[in-house]
């Protein structure tokens, strides 16, 4: 693990330190400090006016320091005389409390402090652009079911083999690449890892996707449903929770015996309950999950052209089926399939972790497992609740939820609340071609 940055940027050739940190709108925001003068950063932090990124300060707070953790070091493949640095802010000597990594950091401490490490895997769908963001960038990949598509993911060869030999690079242990289920939409998977490396290498992965894209003439974007009618960009989580963090766990405490009557689906007790705290806090979590105007223009989806959205309507899980909004792929893991494009990187694990600590406190029942096709048989469904319809449900959803905002930390929330809402405002100010054309001759 890289402790001293000089010494770091010696060894490695490193010219510039990219110091990083995200706010509560997911935007990473960034200084670029010179190898020289890492050292003094390196303990004190690089100063930032934290008011001109969205943190809900005020021009009149003093400095907010980021200061960056040497262990989240990556050399920039594409860029190698640079590295980019995850960063905790702090102000005043103490840390900020609504800042997501360290909304993060507190609630993975308060797992630990349990004996629960909390290991995920994130599924970041993006789609290739052209560079003015309005039309997929190859105009072959037309396909009704575009998924798989071995010509199409060749037409991107060049990209996504440049992404992914980075990754490999990098040793995050990618595995396979794919054409998703959209027109122009594709995915890339590597191996899972302690939630905060998790959320470090998700925010990595999105700069890099789109540092590379652009360089080829594209543009790449993880919004929810950027193109109407087609499958939107998930970005499911897969949870298991061990006895110890890195390379020292040895026990998935998630892995059971079985579940149902042919067993195929191992949930310990403890990882029941986890889940049940996730189905307990679901309409609250999409705030976090789901962050976006357009986030609900993907789930409660009509159907997309491909035949299905992929994206769940209702809190229901199941075993090894796609149309709810958990799956239980197997022992000792489920995949949470509610979570977009827009997730905040840090945020989407924070809420993982305060929904199943407060399920594992409540010993919270997940309820009845539903082996049905959602989209086809979702009628058929009584008790479970829909999914809320748009961001301001989402958020009074939220807000109406005690345990879950506490968990997450009451200054973060009142923050996120006060400044999405602001945005919720902002959007149904705007004045849409839907309303003239629906209102004009009433
Ligand atoms: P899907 O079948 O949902 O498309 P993918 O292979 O695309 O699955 O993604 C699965 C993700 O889950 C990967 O990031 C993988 O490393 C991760 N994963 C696998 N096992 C576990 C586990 N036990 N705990 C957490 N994440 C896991
Ligand atoms: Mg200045
Ligand atoms: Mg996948
Ligand atoms: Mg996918
Ligand atoms: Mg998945």
């Amino acid at each position: 693990m890289v402790k001293d940055l000089a010494k770091y940027a010696k060894e490695n050739g490193v010219k510039y330190f990219m110091v990083s940190y995200t706010d509560l709108f997911g935007g990473q925001r960034a200084k670029l400090v010179p190898a020289q003068a890492i050292s003094d950063m390196q303990e004190d932090g690089a100063g930032f006016a934290a008011f001109a990124t969205w943190l809900d300060l005020t021009p009149a707070h003093p400095d907010m320091l980021a200061v960056p953790d040497p262990a989240s070091v990556i050399q920039l493949p594409w860029k190698p005389e640079v590295a980019w640095l995850a960063s905790n802010c702090v102000m005043e000597g103490k840390d900020v409390d609504q800042a997501p990594r360290n909304v993060l950091r507190r609630l993975i401490d308060a797992a630990a402090s349990e004996g629960l490490h909390v290991k995920t895997g994130v599924e970041a769908e993006f789609f290739l652009l052209t560079p003015d963001g309005k039309q997929i960038s190859d105009p072959f990949d037309t396909a009704e079911k575009p998924c798989y598509d071995q010509q199409a993911v060749m037409r991107r060869y060049d990209v996504i083999k440049e992404i992914c030999d980075y990754m490999l690079q990098l040793g995050w242990g990618p595995y396979q690449n794919d054409h998703e289920d959209a027109n122009g939409q594709f995915e890339m998977n590597w191996n899972f890892d302690d939630a905060l490396v998790t959320a470090d290498k998700h925010s990595f992965f999105k700069f890099m996707t789109k540092s590379v894209a652009e360089k080829h003439g594209f543009r790449a974007t993880f919004m929810p449903k950027p193109i109407e009618g087609l499958t939107g960009n998930g970005c499911h989580a897969h949870i298991s929770v061990w006895d110890a963090p890195g390379a020292k766990a040895k026990t998935n405490v998630f892995a059971g015996k079985g579940e149902g009557p042919t067993g195929e689906v191992g949930l310990s007790e403890r990882g029941k309950w986890f889940l049940g705290g996730i189905m307990k806090h679901a309409s609250a979590l999409a705030a976090i999950t789901n962050p976006t105007v357009n986030s609900y223009k993907r789930i409660n989806a009509p159907r997309t052209t491909s035949g299905a959205t992929w994206a769940p309507n209702t809190v229901t899980w199941t075993g090894n089926n796609r149309t709810h909004m958990v799956r239980v792929p197997g022992p000792g893991r489920f995949e949470l399939r509610l979570p977009d494009g827009a997730a905040n990187p840090y945020l989407l694990q924070a809420v993982i972790i305060a929904a199943g600590l407060d399920g594992i406190h409540s010993k919270a029942d997940p309820g009845r497992r539903w082996d049905i096709d959602m989209y086809a048989e979702g009628h058929k469904v009584r008790g479970a609740p829909k999914l809320p319809l748009n961001m301001l449900d989402a958020l009074r959803e939220y807000d109406k939820d005690k345990s879950l905002k506490a968990a997450m930390g009451e200054e973060f929330s009142s923050a996120y609340l006060k400044l999405k809402h602001k945005e919720w405002n902002s959007f149904v100010s705007h004045f849409s071609r839907w309303e003239h054309d629906h209102t004009l001759d009433i």
